[in-house]
C-alpha cells in the first residue's frame, strides 16, 4: 500500500465526462489500496475567463479580490469529482485550501506555500476517504483566499504530497510525460523516460510549462519522486508511458543536452547612446530593481568612441510597459540618447547536465544558427544551459534545429 496524491489539470477536467473519466483513475488507485488524495486544477479556460472578468470590472482591482474570483475554478471541480467518486462507489470529499489549511504569504495572485498543516487530511486519507482538493489557492496571514500564480496546481499538488509524505505524487496531464521540448512545436521531441530534478527545474524557468517552476523546486527541497503522465490513457489500461523526475543518480545515461525550452513572454529593452562611465549599469538596473522588475539577459555593446554606448536586456512581457516608464522617469540620471523596445522575441534554451564536462555545445549552437540566418539578439549562460534571445517568427525554426543538432530527435 502507498500513499498517493494525484494531480489533474485544466484539460483533464475540461467537462463532467472528464471528470468521470478522472475519478476511474482515482479509483483505480483506491482499488489497489493506496490512500489517495487528488489535487484539480479548474476546467479549461475557466480560470483565463475569470481573470479577463476581474480586469473588465476594473483597470485597478484589489488583488484580494482577484483571487476571491479566480480560486473559485477550482472550488467547482474539487466538489464536481468528488460527486463523480461518490457515485462510482469511492469514499470522497472536497477541500477548499482555507480548510486543509495551505497556508501562504501575502503576496495575493502569486503567493508562495509557508506550510501545510496535514493533519486533517492524513485522517481522511489513513481513513479510506479521498480528498479531493482544489488546487492553486491557499489561505493569507490576512486570512484571505490566496492564489499561487498561474500554473499554481502543480505546486498544491507537491506541497501537499510533501506535507502528508507521500511515496509520489502523479501529475496527470495532456501529454504522456516530459519530452526533449515542447511536442506541439517539434513533432520529433521525445519523451524522456526520466529527467533529474535540476534539469526539470532549468527546462520549467525556461519556458516548459508543463510543470510549474515552484513545484520543481519544492520535489527537488522535499525529495519527492514527481512522475508525469497523461489523464487520456484508459484508466484501466494496466500499463502506461509517463516520466519521473527524481534525483541526478537515478538516471543511467546522461546526455549532454537533454532538452530544449522556449519562452515567448520576454520583452526586450535597448538603450542607445548610454554614457559609457561607471556607475551607469546601476543607473539602469537600481531603479528597476526597485520596483521589483526581474531583468535576466543583459548585453552591453563595446563603445566605438569610448563616450557612449549602448545596453539591450530583457524584462518579462508583462512588465514591458512598467519597465519602459520607470526608464523614461530616471532619463536625467542614466541620460540615453533613445530606447527602443520589442516583444517579438523568443528566448530559447538549451538544458543539460552533461554541460558541466563538454565543452564546446554554445558554439555548435551558435554555428547552425547563423547557417539558418537567425540572428541572436542575446545570450546568457549557467553550468547547465544556455539561452538566446532571437525573433519570435523564428522560434520553430530555432527549436527544431537545436533539437537535431543535439541529437535529440526521435528516430
Ligand atoms: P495542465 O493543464 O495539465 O496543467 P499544461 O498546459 O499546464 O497542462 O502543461 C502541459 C503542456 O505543456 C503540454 O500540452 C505541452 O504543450 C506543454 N509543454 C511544454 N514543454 C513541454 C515539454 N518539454 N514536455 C511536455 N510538455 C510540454
Ligand atoms: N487554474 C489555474 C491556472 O489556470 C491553476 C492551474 O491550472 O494549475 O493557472
Ligand atoms: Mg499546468
Amino acid at each position: 500500500m502507498a500513499r498517493l496524491v494525484l494531480k489533474f489539470g485544466g484539460t483533464s477536467v475540461a467537462d463532467v465526462d472528464r471528470i468521470r473519466n478522472v475519478a476511474r483513475h482515482v479509483k483505480r488507485e483506491v482499488d489497489a489500496g493506496h490512500e489517495v488524495a487528488v489535487v484539480v486544477s479548474a476546467m479549461s479556460g475557466v480560470t483565463n475567463q475569470l481573470v479577463k472578468y476581474v480586469k473588465d470590472t476594473s483597470e485597478f482591482y484589489d488583488p484580494r479580490e482577484y483571487d476571491a474570483v479566480v480560486a473559485s475554478g477550482e472550488q467547482v471541480t474539487s466538489g464536481l469529482l468528488a460527486i463523480a467518486l461518490q457515485a462510482q462507489g469511492v469514499k470522497a470529499r472536497s477541500w477548499q485550501g482555507w480548510q486543509i489549511p495551505l497556508k501562504t504569504d501575502g503576496a495575493h495572485g502569486s503567493a508562495a506555500i509557508l506550510g501545510i498543516d496535514a493533519d486533517k487530511l492524513s485522517a481522511c486519507m489513513k481513513a479510506g476517504e479521498v480528498a479531493c482538493i482544489a488546487g492553486f489557492q491557499g489561505v493569507g496571514p490576512d486570512e484571505r483566499i490566496a492564489t499561487l500564480g498561474r500554473g499554481g496546481s502543480d505546486t498544491s499538488a507537491v506541497a501537499l504530497a510533501a506535507a502528508v509524505g507521500a511515496d509520489r505524487c502523479d501529475i496527470y496531464t495532456d501529454v504522456d510525460g516530459v519530452y526533449t521540448t515542447d511536442p506541439r512545436v517539434a513533432p520529433k521531441a521525445r519523451r524522456m523516460d526520466r529527467i533529474s530534478y535540476e534539469e526539470m527545474l532549468e527546462m520549467a524557468s525556461l519556458g516548459a510549462k508543463v510543470l510549474q517552476v515552484r513545484s520543481v523546486e519544492m520535489a527537488m527541497v522535499h525529495r519527492v519522486p514527481v512522475f508525469v503522465r497523461s489523464s487520456f490513457d484508459a484508466p484501466d489500461a494496466g500499463q502506461w508511458n509517463g516520466t519521473l523526475v527524481c534525483d541526478e543518480d537515478q538516471i543511467m545515461e546522461t546526455q549532454i543536452v537533454s532538452g530544449i525550452a522556449f519562452a515567448r513572454d520576454e520583452a526586450k529593452i535597448t538603450l542607445l547612446g548610454v554614457a559609457d562611465k561607471p556607475g551607469v549599469a546601476a543607473a539602469v538596473f537600481g531603479p528597476l530593481a526597485d520596483s521589483s522588475i526581474n531583468v535576466d539577459m543583459i548585453v552591453q555593446n563595446v563603445s566605438p568612441d569610448g563616450k557612449t554606448t549602448d545596453i539591450t536586456f530583457t524584462v518579462p512581457a508583462a512588465e514591458f510597459a512598467r519597465a519602459r516608464e520607470i526608464l523614461g522617469q530616471a532619463r536625467n540620471d542614466i541620460e540615453y540618447r533613445e530606447l527602443r523596445g520589442s516583444t517579438d522575441v523568443v528566448k530559447v534554451s538549451a538544458i543539460g547536465v552533461g554541460m558541466r564536462t563538454h565543452a564546446g555545445v554554445a558554439a555548435r549552437m551558435f554555428r547552425v544558427l547563423a547557417d539558418k540566418g537567425i540572428n541572436i539578439q542575446a545570450i546568457t549562460t549557467s553550468e547547465i544551459k544556455i539561452s538566446i534571445l532571437i525573433d519570435a517568427d523564428y522560434t520553430e525554426l530555432a527549436v527544431r534545429t537545436l533539437h537535431t543538432l543535439y541529437g535529440l530527435d526521435k528516430a
